[in-house]
């Protein structure tokens, strides 16, 4: 890749500030810096640092302001490094660095965490100020033989790790590249899955207690890859999270979700359809307004959808996912924390969250005629969230005593294989009309 403008890369073995024209000649520089270390013995280690909020900074201030920036940063970058460092681009909006003197392998972190203290402050360039979201892969070598490209390819490993759990600083951990090798087949092939239909989603019912009525049906994603056959949605989930294909599969679960449930409302049934959004969701600052304009296309009232968002997406990056709660709310949504128990909410913050629904998670559920103690957790959870004004969604109901005894224990609803597994559209709807007919006496 060619950068056009100059940024400044030090060659600290000659101590000369130089100006460098292109990757290419990072890339030499750094080479052989790392070979000399190498046959020296020397601990030495490559960062690289991706700048999140420059690409949005290219439409705003055009290309050349850009780098001159990315030229600025680099030099900062270099300043916060050992004489014996080299900082240089590697890509339009990445910065790398080699730390070729390293006393232990620890430094390498103490100097991700200075150059991390430096990008996190509010830039000023040319009367502007710029903010900017930082992550760093690190890359060690430890073995003292890895060349530049494996390093290199290493600590960006990390840093797409670092990007995906949304941490600062990654270090490259070796056991990661197979599970993202997977992650990553996974995600070339989803993107023409979602353009080719290979991808459905199925409804799971879940009933109010008391009537036996259905209340709500939740999409569920499915995948049966041509060969690889059956593909969990936790995990493609996964592969898509912190990558532009995940807005747009969340944008085809909406719009399908949406034009399915207008079919099903068509027939008279007059529930609606819970959607699951991931913790990156959260994060996506223009999702909130597609998300609008589908409900609007499709025209389903937005109080008969309820967004269901796991406890720890919910509580992972507190004021984005805050402020996109709101927002999700102000449109006239229902939302629902889904999974919980399994994350660690507070009591202050659940009074914080504009929630209508609590789902317990199935853990607890499942078994809790044969453990006393998830009895005693899931009986507790109904009263916190009945305290709270929450409906309480008992999730993993898979067996009618279990069903009964959370009607004794005041549940609002189920959800769980006893009541119905996921089914395509028209199945939801027979079985949406069967129970309007009273004719499935068991749920009563
Ligand atoms: P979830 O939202 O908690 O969905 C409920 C999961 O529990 C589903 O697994 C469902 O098939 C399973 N389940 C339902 N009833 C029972 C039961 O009685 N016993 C047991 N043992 N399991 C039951 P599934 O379909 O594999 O989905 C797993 C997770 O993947 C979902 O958990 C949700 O977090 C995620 N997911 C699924 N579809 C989507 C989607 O469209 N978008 C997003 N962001 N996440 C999705
Ligand atoms: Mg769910
Ligand atoms: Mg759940």
């Amino acid at each position: 890749m060619v950068l056009t403008p100059p940024a400044i890369i030090y060659d600290a073995t000659v101590n000369v500030a130089m100006p460098i024209q292109s990757y290419q000649n990072f890339l030499q520089t750094a080479s052989r810096i790392l070979l000399d270390a190498n046959s020296a013995h020397r601990h030495s280690a490559v960062i690289i640092i991706n700048l999140e909020g420059l690409p949005d900074l290219d439409g705003i201030l055009g290309y050349t302001e850009v780098d001159e920036i990315l030229g600025k940063l680099i030099q900062q970058t270099h300043d916060a490094l050992n004489a014996a460092d080299i900082a240089g681009p590697s890509g339009r909006h990445q910065i790398c660095c080699l730390l070729s003197d390293l006393l232990t392998t620890n430094h390498a972190i103490l100097a991700a965490h200075k150059i991390m203290r430096v990008f996190t402050q509010t830039h000023r360039f040319n009367h502007r100020r710029v903010s900017l979201l930082p992550r760093i892969g690190v890359a060690l070598n430890t073995s003292q033989k890895d060349d530049l490209r494996t390093l290199m390819s290493n600590a960006s490993t990390a840093l797409h790790h670092a990007k995906r759990s949304r941490e600062s600083i990654r270090l490259y951990d070796e056991n990661e590249k197979d599970s993202l090798l997977s992650s990553m087949d996974i995600w070339s092939e989803l993107d023409r899955a979602i353009d080719t239909g290979e991808l459905q989603l199925v409804y799971q019912p879940q009933l109010w207690i008391d009537t036996g009525k259905i209340r709500s049906a939740e999409a569920l994603l499915r995948w049966n890859h041509p060969s690889r056959g059956f593909i969990p949605p936790d995990k493609l989930i996964h592969a898509a999270e912190g990558t532009e294909l995940m807005t747009k599969l969340t944008l085809w679960v909406f719009n399908t979700a949406l034009r399915q449930c207008q079919e099903y409302r068509k027939t008279g049934l007059d529930t609606g359809v819970s959607i699951n959004l991931s913790a990156g969701d959260l994060n996506d600052a223009e999702l909130v307004e597609l998300i609008e304009q589908a409900v609007n296309i499709w025209n389903i009232p937005p109080g008969e959808i309820m967004i269901e968002l796991t406890e720890t997406a919910i509580m992972e990056d507190q004021s984005n996912s805050l402020e996109t709660l709101h927002a999700l709310k102000n449109i006239g949504f229902r939302l629902a924390m889904d999974d919980f128990g399994t994350g660690y909410s507070s009591m202050e913050r659940l009074l914080l969250l504009p929630l209508d629904e609590i789902k317990i998670d199935k853990t607890f559920v499942t078994d809790m005629l044969s453990r006393p103690a998830h009895e005693r957790i899931v009986s507790s959870m109904i009263s916190i969230g009945h305290q709270l004004n929450l409906d309480i969604i008992a999730e993993g109901v898979e067996n009618l005593t279990t069903y009964r005894h959370l009607r004794t224990l005041r549940c609002d609803a189920v959800q769980g294989f006893f009541v119905g597994n996921g089914m395509a559209m028209p199945e939801l709807i027979k079985f949406g009309l069967r129970l309007k007919a009273d004719e499935d006496a068991v749920f009563r």
